[in-house]
């Protein structure tokens, strides 16, 4: 069975005092009240890492992840921050492609390539986003751009490193936006990349991977899009920075093993 994966990416968001509060109260909920084995990823800006990090050390099913790492090992890249370092963080999962990256800081296929490279040889695992244009949508043609997405990703990877991989579909006239795609829509796009995995690793491995949705998820419109086979949880954005709605939002898998 894939695993049942929340994570959330705190943006550019929160001083450390209120990055150390969401924390805390997360870890209280998901210790008292989610009694389910559904893996919380949070994602804070790097330099709430050691912090965030600090107040779950060692708790089970709860992770540290990374908003981007360097498409280099070391030396002189003034800003940026390796994936040496993450490790040195217990940082476990990083976020590659994420659309605002692609989009604000050109990060092109060589550079995310790069990236997820450099982010297995250290140990993280890529959360590798990927995600069609409105226009793109309207067109028709979105199923095509997200495969290529992956494959140009991804698809250099050996079937052993391909494990490693969480794929995230974000339509980006969802995020941030308040319009969250229809489940029909986001079922279609995932079982579409499942089967574009399938095709390149074998079905085994295709239906381990799990293939989480964002794209302005919240308490609301969570449990009706985790209900659907393909989709194996979601990457959130601004419901992640209160803890009240990124705990309800993890307890609304209907079929989640008790712990
Ligand atoms: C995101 O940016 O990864 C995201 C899904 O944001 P939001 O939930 O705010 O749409």
């Amino acid at each position: 069975m894939r695993p049942q994966i929340v994570a959330g990416n705190w943006k550019m968001n929160l001083s450390q005092s209120q990055a150390q509060a969401l924390t805390s109260e997360i870890v209280g909920m998901r210790r008292d009240e989610l009694h389910q084995a559904v893996e919380l990823i949070l994602i804070p800006p790097f330099v709430h890492l050691k912090s965030v990090g600090g107040l779950f050390e060692h708790t089970p099913n709860l992770h540290l992840g990374s908003q981007n790492v360097a498409a280099y090992e070391a030396g002189a890249y003034t800003g940026e921050i390796s994936a040496q370092m993450l490790q040195d963080y217990q940082v476990e999962y990083v976020i590659i492609g994420h659309s605002e990256r692609r989009g604000y800081f050109a990060e092109n296929a060589d550079i995310l390539v790069q990236k997820v490279n450099i982010a297995l040889k250290n140990g993280l695992r890529p959360i590798f986003c990927c995600g069609e244009s409105l226009e793109m949508r309207e067109k028709g043609d979105y199923l095509a751009f997200l495969k290529n997405q992956i494959s140009e990703g991804l698809f250099h990877l050996s079937a052993q490193e391909f494990e490693k991989i969480v794929i995230a579909y974000e339509p980006i006239w969802a995020i941030g936006t308040g319009r969250t795609a229809e489940v029909a829509q986001a079922q279609e796009v995932h079982q579409a990349l499942r089967q574009h995995v399938a095709a390149q690793y074998g079905q085994n491995l295709a239906a381990q991977i799990p293939i989480l949705y964002g794209g302005s998820v919240n308490a609301k419109n969570a449990a009706e899009l985790f209900a659907a086979p393909d989709i194996d949880g979601g990457l959130v954005g601004g419901a992640s920075l209160k803890s009240r709605e990124f705990i309800e939002i993890a307890k609304s898998f209907p079929k989640a093993d008790v712990l």
